[in-house]
């Protein structure tokens, strides 16, 4: 058993707080991305999992056990740094052997554990290999051949794919996915890039100014977001927002947008005379003659499979990801209707989804 548990961590730097009363629990053999933009806390709270930065308050448990004071060399975690830094006079046995030899295993071990691993990783083909003359995706299983070798409770990533190409990091993300499903160790790992996140991992923790906004499954986090701010991180386009003053009361589920009848999805509490924000993606918008909400259409990117037309309204510019096979001119009216099982319903001061 290998959970990860943290409880109420802190972290201020002076008066600026850098993570702010966070909690969650990492199960066993679960992934989580710990997501958001540049500044939010996710490495200072992944650097307080690794026992690397002391936590201002708050507590963490690794198996149920307190370990919020111990050093980071007696957690047992592997921590693999955004740069895979190898030893470059070693080869590749040796660079996967280093921990365990620093352990002071016996060499026979080593030898097998090192052996494991690189059949693990599909690189025992090259353990003899200098480590110098190999091309990057080799690179990055051995660095990642030396960080699981150790058999840790957990993995904690920082952007470990960070300075990866494109199309390489792609590869990565479906090998560390793949890695995860036969090693199934508990990870915790960093990344802005919602792709990497909704990818790779089991549930997300969405981050924002220090603040977890949602904590969730890829799925229930892209459907249900929590707020705002989350539905406008994930997704691409992200949702679009429509405001309104709410005339909405417990049960209804009709709402009137640019003076045009809307279904919503039915709330549970008295909203009347409040300023709403209705949010809907992209994909859960059809153009359809017969509707009166209607605009006039911006510009459109063709993506292949469909496109994304944006269409400005009287609520301002929607996007729309529509079926590609038909294309529409610059200024042309169509009408929209959006999927009433698929809409979110926010607070506009709170940003939070209304009940
Ligand atoms: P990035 O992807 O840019 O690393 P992040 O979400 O991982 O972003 P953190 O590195 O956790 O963010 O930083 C959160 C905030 O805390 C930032 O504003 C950062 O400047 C601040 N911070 C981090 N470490 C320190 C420190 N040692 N002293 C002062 N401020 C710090």
């Amino acid at each position: 058993m290998a959970d990860i548990r943290i409880e109420n961590l802190r972290k201020e730097f002076g008066s600026f707080v850098a993570v702010e009363d966070s909690s969650f629990t990492v199960h066993d053999g679960e992934f989580l991305a710990l997501l958001g933009p540049s500044g939010c806390g996710k490495t200072t709270t992944l650097r307080m999992i690794a026992g690397l930065e002391l936590p201002s308050s708050g507590k963490i448990y690794l198996d149920g056990e307190d370990v919020t004071l111990n050093r980071a060399s007696a957690r047992d975690i592997a921590f693999v740094f955004q740069l895979f830094a190898l030893y470059p006079h070693m080869n590749v046995r040796k660079n996967i052997g280093f921990p365990l030899l620093s352990q002071g295993m016996p060499k026979a071990e080593i030898r097998q554990r090192v052996e494991e691993t690189a059949r693990l990783l599909q690189i025992d083909h090259i353990l003899n290999r200098s480590v110098s003359g190999l091309a990057g995706g080799d690179r990055q299983r051995v660095a990642l051949g030396r960080a699981i070798v150790r058999r840790p409770k957990c993995f904690l990533m920082d952007e470990p794919l960070g300075t990866l190409d494109a199309e390489f990091r792609e590869i990565m993300v479906h090998e560390l996915r793949e890695l995860h499903n036969r090693i199934h160790a508990t990870t915790v790992y960093v990344t802005h890039d919602q792709h990497e996140a909704m990818a790779m991992a089991d549930k997300i923790a969405v981050m924002n100014h220090g603040v977890i906004e949602q904590f969730g499954t890829p799925q229930e986090i892209y459907a249900k977001p929590a707020t705002m701010y989350v539905a406008d991180f994930i997704g691409s386009p992200p949702m679009n927002f429509m405001r309104f003053t709410s005339g909405l009361k417990s049960g209804d589920r009709s709402i009137l947008l640019d003076g045009v009848d809307v279904t919503v999805p039915e709330i549970h509490q008295d909203m009347a005379e409040s300023e709403l924000v209705l949010g809907v993606r992209p994909e859960h918008i059809r153009f359809s003659d017969a509707s009166a909400l209607r605009g006039a259409v911006y510009g459109s990117e063709y993506l292949g499979t469909n496109q994304v037309v944006a269409v400005e309204t009287r609520g301002g510019l929607i996007k729309a990801r529509v079926p590609a096979n038909r294309s529409f001119q610059i200024g042309e009216r169509v009408g929209l209707e959006f999927n009433p099982a698929k809409l979110a319903l926010f607070d506009c001061t709170s940003g939070r989804a209304v009940p």
